[in-house]
């Protein structure tokens, strides 16, 4: 079968002709010598789009998840999060692993409140763990997609300078989150300490990330990359392909979207199907019989997503996913469910 659109997550996508050339062309040096001009130049960059003094150039979401969770906390203290957070269900158990904090889970979908984080901030005695650091992710993977409040993020972090506890937000798609809400990723990072984007998401580079915050939060967080084996080379000829996907492939997210909102709307008219409001490119549907099924009628038809539930699939649209077909796709995907819904169960 040709493959029509792989929607398993926006992390599939192959670097385009013009983004290998800028990786090709990029000037490099030995970075963990921090001599890699281009490596240099996207750090700046992303530190002014983020609107944080400095920025670490680094292999992995995950590892700058897990770096702002050893700038932030210490052993054994406690991270207040939403449920799902990536840094809990993603993350191999690094945050256990590394930082040796535990978490408390709070809200729903992802989303919570300043009560919500009032009530779970533990009583300041020798006997509870010290809650440090609210953990904010926008938009939220698991949630579909889901964009953080922003006036909810605004009196967390105001409540949460008074109590004394740092801000992280994993920003991994905080470009969707920005061109959804048609707000600038500074105002939506303001209240942070520290914030860490992805480049190979939405955006189509291949490999990084970046943690962003103030210059000496940033120099510790160069020995923890070097600790956690972060400390690339001639990273430049990476660095090139995720200045190329800043500069030139966030306009278009909102494509994505609207592609999103088209399949969620046409899953929606099916029978027995639920699907959530498609906030940004993520779509969650609740299906009336076995994820596998569906998929595997799917995958017949040249369409590929996956399951995030025995009766639940998730479909992620992105730049890869060709939008100018995309009719294409959203027929293929009501045309298996009907199948698979036809069909006798296994
Ligand atoms: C993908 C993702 C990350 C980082 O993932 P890596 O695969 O380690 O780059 C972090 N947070 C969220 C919300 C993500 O979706």
């Amino acid at each position: 079968m040709k493959l029509l659109a792989d929607l398993r997550s926006d992390t599939v996508t192959r670097p385009s002709e013009a983004m290998r050339r800028a990786m090709i062309e990029a000037p490099v040096g030995d970075d963990v010598y921090r001599e890699d001009p281009t490596v240099r130049k996207l750090e700046e960059r992303v530190a002014e789009i983020v609107g944080k003094a400095a920025a670490l150039f680094v292999p992995s979401g995950t590892m700058a998840n897990q770096i702002a969770l050893l700038c932030h906390t210490r052993p054994g203290d406690e991270v207040i999060c939403g449920e799902g957070t990536h840094c809990v269900f993603y993350e191999s158990g690094a945050s256990s692993a590394w930082s040796g904090v535990q978490f408390e889970s709070i809200g729903q979908g992802g989303l919570f409140g300043v009560d919500d984080v009032a009530a779970a901030i533990k009583p300041r005695a020798y006997y509870c763990p010290n809650t440090s650091l609210v953990v904010i992710e926008n938009t939220h993977n698991r949630g579909g997609g889901r964009v953080f409040p922003q006036s909810d993020v605004e009196a967390i972090a105001a409540y949460a300078r008074e109590q004394g506890l740092a801000m992280h937000l994993d920003g991994a798609r905080v470009w969707n989150a920005a061109a959804a809400s048609k707000r600038e990723v500074a105002e939506l990072c303001q209240p942070f300490d520290t914030v860490s984007v992805c480049f190979s998401k939405g955006l189509g580079a291949p490999v990084g990330s970046a943690i962003c915050g103030d210059t000496e939060l940033i120099e510790r967080a160069v020995r923890f990359r070097k600790m956690l084996g972060g400390g690339m080379r001639q990273a430049g000829i990476l660095a090139a392909g995720a200045l190329y996907a800043l500069d030139n492939n966030r306009e278009r997210l909102s494509e994505d979207h609207a592609a999103a909102r088209q399949l969620a709307e046409a899953l929606r008219a099916e029978d027995g199907i639920e699907v959530p409001p498609a906030y940004t490119n993520i779509v969650n549907v609740a299906l009336p019989i076995e994820a596998e099924r569906v998929i595997e009628a799917a995958a017949k038809r040249g369409v590929l997503f996956s399951a995030m539930a025995p009766q639940k699939v998730r479909l992620v649209t992105h730049l890869d996913a060709r939008t100018d077909r995309f009719d294409d796709v959203i027929e293929a995907v009501v045309a298996a469910h009907r199948e698979a819904l036809r069909s006798p169960s296994a």
